[in-house]
């Protein structure tokens, strides 16, 4: 068995109520090493294409890797991913917390699931033993009761949970799936994967910590991370007030996502940033395992009207600009509260921001009227319609019902020219950064095989002073301007999303990793190496990133996605009407030349396909089937 993992994949048969055990050898772990990569390999092989993604036949995965559990800050994170029902592309998505690492130690490297039960059950992993349950106390209740019922019914209040709410149950695409209440696989409609397979949960317990080659090694590295996360600006800043820092930094950059992605500006911006969060609504700071940065935010609020729990976690970056600036809502304790629905119901708080905003956009132009939303005027600033409409969502009533789709398939339904203001890319709707004035970030949203995705690609504040510095391994020597969307831009991005990708496919959190934060180049590859005992290299690692971004690739190519779905919304190429960037805009011309451009650098043609050379490059001749070489 190689070092840092079980060395065993559970198979689990829902429709059959049965399980089998794989324990591929280590070239096969060397080469997957887990988290996307991992997930995808699956997906190919074991997922026919055109499968309907709420089908039996859709393939659910739930993905570790050699480093999961590690005792190591930021080396918890783990894949879900299955066919996307929000976007028919491949549906991914990667969450931290304490649920990865405790699979890891009820004894399996990754859990793929197929078929549907009969009836809602549950997985229960523990030391080794697979059952299944019956869900039948749980199904129809929100995530906190789904916890307190599981810890009640095993006995055991340490139990790890992953799992859906109502939103899940009802299949709706938006829906996520979530662990310990706070902490998401938040994108691509996982939620409603599980909930198509009447899974309500799978829960982990175990005590086996797999054998690291050098323990030692991993502890002095270890200790000298943590020491650099004391004094490493960006950690310094997570440390103090979590990802809230962003929203007074992208006002002042006036790239801050405003009016349904309209405006960079908020007015009400000093209302919910980062002094007001931890003057109104902070109690403390949580966490993910073994992590020292400790960014999670817990929140209190002593308000009837927006009752805040603090077992249910705070709203991040993401949700505070999706439900505030985005609807231009300032008030923190009402976003806290849809944060918390949010996360009780098992809804995407990313997607539901959009779909909110959408929603007021289209009320603003007369699309919707008080005639589809029960005489509620669901206009920009209702603090209260933000909320009323997560319920309705949530529940599947009226226009509730008709947003839950998300966007595209709401701007669908609705007519009368909503499409105009229901932006997504590939079919998901975007997280809270403004393309126009991060041109890298816009490539990378373009990209994503999930669709918009912020976890997918270097944020540019990583092409410029410290960030090029750290990334100079890589012979990315000089800054590059955040602004412009060129030849020196495109390079820049090809090669620092290899980077940025490894952590999805090692499960390693951007916050605490290259090319950003406190963990350099150097003591990552000597951490692999320490856990694995394997003779890695970053080139080594890169080959298993690039591997991860190809296969993605090939899932969605089989899946009908072709070059003209890598494009970024029309907002975009419109001009930012104030703010510090006012007039900025991407020109659509020289994106599509980075685009292609792009391909070209990847060793893909010139419809954005890898190359039958690329392919074997990565070890993936497996894929070519039958094409020439
Ligand atoms: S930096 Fe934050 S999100 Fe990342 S592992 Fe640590 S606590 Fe979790």
């Amino acid at each position: 068995m190689p070092y840092g993992y079980n060395g065993k994949i559970l198979h689990v048969n829902l429709t059959q109520a049965t399980w089998e055990i794989e324990e591929p050898d280590t070239a096969w772990y060397r080469t997957y090493v887990g988290g996307s990569a991992l997930a995808a390999y699956y997906l190919l092989k074991h997922l026919k294409p055109g499968t309907d993604p709420l089908s039996p036949d859709n393939v659910l995965v739930f993905a570790l890797s050699a480093v999961t559990g590690a005792p190591v800050s930021g080396f918890n994170r783990y894949t879900v991913a299955a066919r996307s029902p929000l976007t028919g592309a491949i549906g991914r998505t990667e969450a931290g917390g304490y649920f990865g690492p405790e699979l890891k130690f009820a004894g399996f490297d990754a859990v793929v699931i197929y078929g549907r039960s009969a009836k809602p059950v549950y997985l229960w992993i523990h030391d080794g033993e697979v059952e299944i349950r019956d869900a039948a106390a749980v199904w129809g209740r929100d995530n906190l009761q789904t916890l307190e019922i599981l810890e009640t019914e095993l006995n055991d209040n340490r139990i790890r949970v992953a799992s859906i709410g109502q939103a899940g149950e009802k299949m709706i695409p938006i829906a996520c799936v979530q662990n310990d209440l706070e902490h998401y696989n938040g994108r691509t409609g996982m939620g409603a994967v599980m909930g198509s397979k009447n899974l309500k949960a799978v829960v982990a317990r175990g005590k086996n910590r797999p054998e690291m080659a050098d323990p030692e090694a991993v502890k002095a590295i270890r200790k000298l991370h943590n020491e650099r996360i004391k004094v490493h600006p960006p950690n310094v800043g997570l440390s103090k007030v979590g990802t809230t820092g962003l929203i007074k930094g992208l006002n002042d950059t006036g790239i801050l996502p405003t009016h349904n992605f309209r405006d960079g500006t908020f007015k009400g911006a000093d209302k919910i940033n980062a002094d007001a969060y931890h003057a109104t609504i902070f109690d403390s700071a949580g966490s993910c395992y073994a992590c020292s940065v400790r960014c999670k935010r817990r929140v209190k609020f002593e308000d009837e009207k927006y009752p805040l729990d603090i077992k249910m976690g705070g709203a991040e970056f993401e949700t505070v600009s999706a439900l505030g600036s985005l609807c231009e809502i300032d008030n923190l304790p009402a976003i806290a509260r849809g944060n918390q629905l949010c996360n009780l119901y098992g809804l995407d708080s990313i997607s539901t921001g959009c779909v909110v905003a959408f929603a007021m956009e289209c009320f603003e132009h007369g699309i919707l009227t008080t005639a589809d939303t029960g005489g509620r005027e669901i206009t920009f600033g209702n603090a209260d319609a933000m909320l009323w409409l997560i319920e309705e969502m949530a529940a599947g009533r009226g226009i509730g019902k008709v947003l839950s789709q998300g966007v595209k398939r709401a701007a669908e339904e609705i007519g009368k020219g909503a499409e105009e203001f229901a932006f997504h890319i590939k079919g998901q709707e975007l997280p809270l950064h403004d393309g126009r004035g991060k041109s890298g970030m816009a490539m990378g949203y373009a990209l994503a095989a999930t669709g918009a995705e912020h976890v997918e690609t270097p944020h540019d504040v990583a092409f410029q002073g410290d960030g090029v510095s750290k990334l100079s391994a890589l012979g990315l020597h000089d800054p590059v301007n955040p602004l412009t969307t060129d030849m020196a831009k495109a390079r820049f991005f090809a090669i620092g999303q290899k980077a940025w990708q490894m952590n999805n496919c090692y499960g390693i959190c951007n916050f605490c990793s290259v090319p950003i934060h406190a963990l350099t180049f150097q003591q990552l590859v000597d951490l692999i190496r320490a856990i694995t005992g394997w003779d890695t290299s970053l080139y080594d690692m890169i080959q298993v990133s690039e591997r991860g971004t190809v296969m993605q690739r090939m899932f969605n190519y089989r899946e009908g996605f072709g070059p003209e779905d890598d494009r970024v919304i029309r907002r975009w190429h419109e001009p930012l009407p104030d703010g510090p960037l006012k007039g900025q805009a991407i020109d659509p011309i020289a994106f599509r030349k980075a685009i292609d451009l792009y391909y070209a650098i990847s060793g893909w043609d010139k419809n954005g396909k890898p190359t039958p050379a690329k392919l074997v490059e990565l070890n993936l001749g497996w894929l070519l089937e039958g094409e020439p070489v």
